[in-house]
């Protein structure tokens, strides 16, 4: 398997080129680290839809799941999708409004899904999806049942053709704005867990298990050049 995904018609970055990452470790880094993707896919009936769901991954492969009635998950497989995820790392504040912008790491995935109907696959995707959201969960959890599994669909994405962007550091001033006096720079953005809240049926003096209270996602990535948004 090559360290990078081709570059495609598709995937090329035209828009600030310098920020485009093909390489699997950058692509698989921000997909393992972001918690949700955006799956956009064109109905029966012609129109674009952009939904929001959970995610796991097994090596080239993204797994989505829900409920057997899900519109989603029965048009998806009808063709072509499109999947994004975003990280957020910073609000960029620029001297002029026009290069105000965000520090980010993306991924914009193109593939056929598929529903996945072998009962081994599909129970490894279901404990990938687990354990991408809370990794350690599985081994706490009761799996599902019968009932539970046949309400559920899961669908499979081939990660063939993917792209990665990433834009880091300060704003992109016009020189003749570099002596305004207005402050710029970035204001940096995490996502953080706060402290994990109890179920009122959790027994007094079960403690929250270990990965919660030191849930985090992955940290640190990849710097690049800088521009205006693009
Ligand atoms: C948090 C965030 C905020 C942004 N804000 C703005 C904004 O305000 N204005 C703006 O113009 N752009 C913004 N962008 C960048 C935006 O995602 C596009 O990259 C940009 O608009 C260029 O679009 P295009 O259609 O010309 O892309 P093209 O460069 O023509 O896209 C060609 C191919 O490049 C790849 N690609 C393009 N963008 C991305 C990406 N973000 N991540 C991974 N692969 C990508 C895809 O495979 C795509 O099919 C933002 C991105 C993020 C993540």
């Amino acid at each position: 398997m090559s360290a990078d995904f081709a570059v495609t018609d598709l995937t090329r970055v035209r828009r600030g080129a310098a920020r485009a990452r093909y390489d699997r470790a950058t692509v698989f880094a921000i997909l393992d680290e972001g918690l949700v993707c955006h799956i956009a896919h064109v109905t029966p009936d012609g129109r674009p839809v952009v939904l929001p769901t959970a995610y796991g991954r097994i090596g080239d492969t993204l797994y989505v799941h829900g409920s057997t009635a899900s519109r989603m998950l029965g048009a998806g497989v009808a063709g072509p999708v499109c999947v994004t995820v975003t990280l957020l790392d910073g609000l960029v504040v620029s001297r002029s409004a026009f290069h105000h912008s965000m520090n980010y790491r993306s991924v914009v995935v193109f593939g056929t899904a598929r529903v996945v109907d072998d009962p081994d696959e599909k129970d490894a995707a279901l404990v990938a999806l687990v354990e991408h959201v809370v990794p350690g969960r599985t081994g706490d959890t009761r799996p599902p049942n019968r009932r539970e599994l046949a309400a559920t669909t899961v669908l499979a994405l081939t990660v063939d053709e993917a792209s990665a962007k990433v834009r880091t550091g300060p704003p992109v001033e016009e020189p003749a704005d570099e002596g305004l006096p207005y402050w710029a720079g970035v204001l940096p953005m995490r996502l953080t867990p706060l402290a994990p809240v109890a179920d009122p049926l959790v027994p007094s003096g079960l403690a929250p298990p270990a990965y919660l209270q030191s849930y985090r996602r992955p940290a640190g990535h990849s710097s690049s050049g800088l521009s205006h948004f693009s």
